[in-house]
């Protein structure tokens, strides 16, 4: 009998596993805050000390990071210093600070995918209310190469896809492929990440994104070139127009 699991059966019983686990998960977190996760959450999933704590942004966003922006222009100045970039309308939920900055790092690193939903709950929020006037079809999660996801067990920005795809009623598709395991982009000049970045993405066979409007689903947006880099390649499969979401921006 051959004992030995290939690369690829893993990675399909990890997927089988994964929503059981996550489902776990949600059980075992019953009413406690999630970001302190000592006190009783009242709303929206947390205590009263961390709704009131909460980072976040004023009115003015800007059109391509969801950043703050100055009152005069349509983006912020580290967008229009990076040369614009291929998608047309970018939301992200918070600023990269904080509590959040902690709970982002709690989920990608130390398996806490019970915040998600929370995240995607913020996400969906900050959409309705600066997503316009984008209007798209498919979300579609930035991946992580299958080496590192099979690591942590889970591609965190396809979680809160499956959540925001019910939420905004479009399919989630994973559509691309990390081709190279690329190194962490954190610490690395910009040059570096751009070349760090360089043909990391694939569409996956037999997907068509032909015509289709997107919305690319990141974590963090910091350079946006890991976001550039998906939409270069979504765009030279057909795609008809980009827009981006993430949970915070940096
Ligand atoms: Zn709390
Ligand atoms: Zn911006």
């Amino acid at each position: 009998m051959n004992t030995t699991l290939s690369s690829g059966s893993l990675r399909h019983c990890l997927r089988w596993a994964a929503p059981w686990l996550r489902r776990l998960d949600q059980v075992l977190s019953p009413d406690v805050c999630l970001l302190c996760r000592q006190e009783p959450a009242t709303t929206e999933m947390l205590c009263p000390a961390c709704q009131e704590s909460l980072p976040a942004f004023g009115e003015l966003r800007c059109a391509l990071c969801g950043g703050e922006r100055p009152a005069l222009l349509e983006v912020c100045r580290a967008c229009v210093e990076a040369g614009g970039f291929l998608w047309f309308r970018g939301v992200s939920a918070f600023p990269f600070r904080d509590s959040i900055r902690e709970a982002i790092h709690r989920y990608k690193y130390k398996g806490h995918t019970y915040l998600a939903r929370f995240f995607a709950r913020h996400m969906l929020q900050a959409w309705q209310s600066h997503g316009a006037p984008a209007r798209p079809e498919l979300l579609v999660p930035v991946p992580l190469h299958w080496r590192r996801e099979m690591q942590r067990g889970y591609n965190q920005a396809t979680l809160i896809a499956e959540f925001l795809s019910r939420e905004m009623k479009i399919p989630c598709l994973e559509a691309l492929t990390r081709k190279r395991k690329t190194a962490q982009q954190a610490g690395l000049s910009r040059e570096e990440r751009m070349r760090n970045l360089k043909n990391a993405f694939a569409l996956k066979n037999n997907i068509s994104v032909k015509g289709r409007s997107i919305l690319l689903l990141d974590d963090v947006l910091t350079t946006g070139n890991t976001l550039q880099e998906a939409s270069r390649v979504l765009l030279q499969a057909g795609a008809a127009e980009l827009s981006v979401i993430c949970i915070a921006r940096d």
